[in-house]
This record gives C-alpha cells, sequence and structure tokens, in this order.
C-alpha cells in the first residue's frame, strides 16, 4: 500500500486500507448484547438507552453527542473490583475522564491511573482519594512529580533513571518517602488476537529487563531514602483477548522479583500487570468476563511465584477500555447519502454524519472496527454495503469501515455506533474548527450532562486575534 502523498493531516489516507466486508446480517436492526451497553433495546423502533429513547436525547443535546449508560459503567467497574479479593483495580483515565466518572469510580472503590499533570487536576479536582491514585508517564515534568507528591498520591510508577532522581529530590524536600513501582519493559507486544514476544525492547516505556536496566532501576530506589518500593509494573499493549501475552509478562516479572530477593534480601509487595482488557466491537469479538480474566491473571501471577519460590504479592490491574468503553454510543445525524460503484461492479453507500475523526480517531488511526445501526428507527428495506464517513477534509476519516445499513437510510436518520466509550473523546480533537461533542449520562430515564458540548466561542477564546 502506498502513501507517499500525504499533503496534510494526521493520516490523509489517499490509498484506503483493503475493505474486509462480511455478509449482511440477519436482521440489520438486531442489537449484539454483547457489544451495546446494557440498557440498550429497541421499543417502536426507536434504539433507547438508560430508558431514554435515542431521538429524545438528541432532542435534548443535540447530535453528535457520546451517551453513557451510567449503571452499565459502574456494574462494569464493581464486577473489576470484585472479582477477586486482594486484586487492586486502577481505572486507567486517559480511556475517559471527567470529574463526575472520576467521583463514580472513586465510589465503587477503584484506584485511578493518570498520566499527565491534566488528568491529575481532573482526579484532584474530583476530590479522588489520593492514595488510591497512581502516576504513570515517561517524561513526568518536575512541576508534575511536585503536584503528585504534594498531593499524596499512592504510586509513582517510576520510568527512566532521570526520574527516579528527581522523584527523590522532591519527596525528600517534601519530607515523605513517595511509594514506587519500577516499570519494566518485558518485552511482550500483545494484540488482539496474539503476542509477539519481541526480541529487542525498542519503545520509550519502562526499563529494559534484558539488558539489565531493571535490576539498576530497584536497586536506585531502594538506595534512595525518600523512595519506598512498592513493586513491579508491565503493561504489555492493548484490546488483548488473550492471557497467554500476560502469562510471558508475568514470568518475567516475576523473574526479576527474584533476582531482587537473591541481590537485596527483600520481597516486593505488588506486582501490577497493566491494562490492555480487550472488549467486543463488533460481532464475533469475545472476551472473558471480568471474573474470568482476573481469576486468570491470579492463577498465572500465583503459579509462577511459586515456582520462583516468592511469597505471593498483590496483583494489580488497570483496565480503561474495558471499564469504559462499552458503556457509551455516539449518535450522529445523516446528512448525505452517495453510492459509489465499485472496481467490479458493486456499490457502496457512504453515508456522511455529523461528527467524524473529530470525535473518533480511531479508525483512522488504528484502522479499528465499529458496529453501527440506525436508532431513530427500524427498517425492513433490503441492507446495502456502508461506509459511515465524518465531515473532516480527509477521505481518511471514516468512522465504521464496513457496515450494513437499511437500503432505505436517508438524511435526517440517526445512526448509533457502539462501544465508543473509551478513547474516543478523550483523543478528539478540534481538526476542521468542529466543536467537541458532549458527553451526557443516561440512567433510569434521565440524562445528565458530564462534558457539555464545545461552542464557536470556546474555538475562539484561545484566538489571540478576538481575545488578546
Ligand atoms: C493505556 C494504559 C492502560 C489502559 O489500557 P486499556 O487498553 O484501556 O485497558 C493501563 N496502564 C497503562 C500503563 C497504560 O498506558
Amino acid at each position: 500500500m502506498s502513501r507517499t502523498a500525504h499533503p496534510s493531516g494526521p493520516r490523509h489516507a489517499d490509498v484506503l486500507p483493503e475493505s474486509r466486508p462480511s455478509g449482511a446480517p440477519a436482521d440489520v436492526n438486531a442489537l449484539d448484547a454483547a457489544i451495546w451497553p446494557a440498557s440498550a433495546e429497541r421499543s417502536g423502533g426507536v434504539l433507547r438507552l438508560g430508558g431514554v429513547a435515542v431521538t429524545d436525547l438528541v432532542a435534548q443535546h443535540g447530535s453528535p453527542a457520546l451517551f453513557m449508560d451510567e449503571d452499565d459503567l459502574r456494574a462494569r467497574a464493581r464486577a473489576y473490583r470484585s472479582a477477586f479479593d486482594g486484586v487492586d483495580v486502577f481505572y486507567a483515565g486517559k480511556a475517559f475522564l471527567c470529574t463526575t466518572l472520576a467521583r463514580w469510580i472513586a465510589d465503587e472503590g477503584l484506584g485511578l491511573d493518570v498520566c499527565t499533570g491534566g488528568e491529575l487536576a481532573v482526579a484532584l479536582k474530583a476530590d479522588f482519594p489520593s492514595e488510591r491514585i497512581a502516576v504513570h508517564g515517561n517524561n513526568k515534568s518536575v512541576a508534575e512529580l511536585q503536584r503528585a507528591v504534594d498531593a499524596r498520591v499512592g504510586h509513582v510508577i517510576v520510568d527512566s533513571f532521570d526520574e527516579i532522581a528527581r522523584l527523590a529530590e522532591i519527596a525528600s524536600s517534601a519530607g515523605i518517602r513517595q511509594r514506587v513501582l519500577v516499570r519494566v519493559t518485558v518485552g511482550v507486544e500483545a494484540h488482539t488476537h496474539e503476542f509477539i514476544a519481541t526480541a529487542h525492547e525498542d519503545q520509550k516505556f519502562g526499563f529494559s529487563l534484558r539488558d539489565g536496566s531493571a535490576a539498576r532501576a530497584v536497586a536506585a530506589v531502594l538506595a534512595a531514602d525518600s523512595l519506598e518500593l512498592a513493586g513491579l509494573h508491565s503493561h504489555i499493549g492493548s484490546q488483548i483477548f488473550e492471557t497467554s501475552g500476560f502469562e510471558v509478562a508475568a514470568h518475567r516479572v516475576v523473574e526479576l522479583a527474584a533476582a531482587i530477593r537473591d541481590t537485596h534480601g527483600i520481597e516486593i509487595d505488588e506486582i501490577n500487570l497493566g491494562g490492555g482488557l480487550g472488549i467486543a466491537y463488533v460481532s464475533g469479538d469475545d472476551p472473558e468476563s471480568p471474573k474470568q480474566t482476573v481469576e486468570r491473571l491470579v492463577a498465572i501471577v500465583e503459579r509462577e511465584c511459586s515456582a520462583a519460590g516468592l511469597r505471593v504479592p498483590r496483583l494489580s490491574l488497570e483496565p480503561g477500555r474495558a471499564i469504559v468503553g462499552p458503556s457509551a454510543i455516539t449518535v450522529y445525524e445523516v446528512g448525505t447519502v452517495k453510492q459509489v460503484v465499485l472496481d467490479g461492479g458493486a456499490t457502496r453507500t457512504y453515508v456522511s454524519v455529523d461528527g467524524g475523526m473529530s470525535d473518533n480517531i480511531r479508525t483512522a488511526l488504528y484502522d479499528a472496527a465499529y458496529t453501527c445501526t440506525i436508532a431513530n428507527r427500524e427498517s425492513s428495506a433490503e441492507p446495502v454495503l456502508a461506509r459511515v464517513v465524518g465531515k473532516h477534509c480527509e477521505s481518511g476519516d471514516i468512522l465504521v469501515r464496513d457496515t450494513w445499513l437499511p437500503g432505505d437510510v436517508a438524511p435526517g436518520d440517526l445512526i448509533a455506533v457502539a462501544a465508543t466509550g473509551a478513547y474516543c473523546r478523550s483523543m478528539a480533537s478540534n481538526y476542521n474548527h468542529v466543536p467537541r461533542p458532549p458527553v451526557v449520562a443516561v440512567r433510569e430515564g434521565a440524562s445528565t450532562v458530564l462534558v457539555r458540548r464545545e461552542t464557536e466561542d470556546d474555538l475562539l477564546r484561545l484566538d489571540a486575534g478576538v481575545n488578546p
């Protein structure tokens, strides 16, 4: 595939990846329960969420908009937390974060991962219990570390020798011992359906096991009076369905833990295996339940520790996508419908909606697959092969690459895209000066704005030509 022409934009894809359409589903109006939020249902043909018709939600909040099923999200958070006694669950705030969501996460008894000063600011504004906050990042600034120490966060996950020295000094000046986890690069790259145990560890995160950096980082932490080694951390990837990658990671982290015991005579208290637990985006995606996943990971750590003769440390996990992803949908209004004849004579229906890559970059960035449905009615029209695209000036501005929609889809229809809770609003941009959509919680027949829609005034507020 050639991508030599890149006039502008994050991925000006003049050459589109190969399409992989599956056959038309038996019923285009059906909602796959594995993909849609728990409360999603059709009533009189209209999609409902949290007991409210999507048509009413759009009448009240406009489109495009993200609607989040609060009960669904809380249930998933609770399922992870209660899956296994003695496992700490930190919600990865980068998937989506606002103060209300942070409060829900706190209510449900989870911890919170942040990886920038901005995410920390949201957590602190929400009065998130600071001892349950963990601070990540490969390049935390001095100001960010200072703020984390001042807030007395529970954990800092250290990622470089520079940072260990900086944090030691900041904690020492503050007169505290900061608990830290050492982030280890285990040489495992996990993907949805496979993992690669890489020979090299060529990435920016963590301390390499192979070249001895991880062991030296542990020694540096132990040598600093103001730092306390709480444990080891590994994060191997995202949208993972198979536990085999975690197995290799746990094995390698436990090997390091055994080496620490042999060298320093101490046993570590905690192993954090990171996030990356996968969710269903399209039919056939079949992730395990939170309970199954957590139990499997616990079993892996117990087995590895007992083989190494180590006391079993606390396990912690950091799911982001798996908590927030399935809970939200994005609803768009169709503006134009266009038939395009493909090589070979088949036709593809391009359905243009009022959002796009500015509210969901994942399709353009990762070639992600999504499921969508017509939301304001059901239809018995023959399904057509469709592509849902946005309104941006990019041919790569695709939301749902291949889908089947009723052949009578028309301007004014609403299209709902499932499983957009994670990494959509949090990665949203103002590309083409399109205001970012709101996030609205829905529960028991009522809706509450979590993040309001951006306005043109918001867009112009930073423009020093009008606001010097
Ligand atoms: C991104 C990230 C997570 C969350 O990943 P998900 O795929 O959303 O579960 C957890 N831990 C770390 C260190 C991360 O960078």
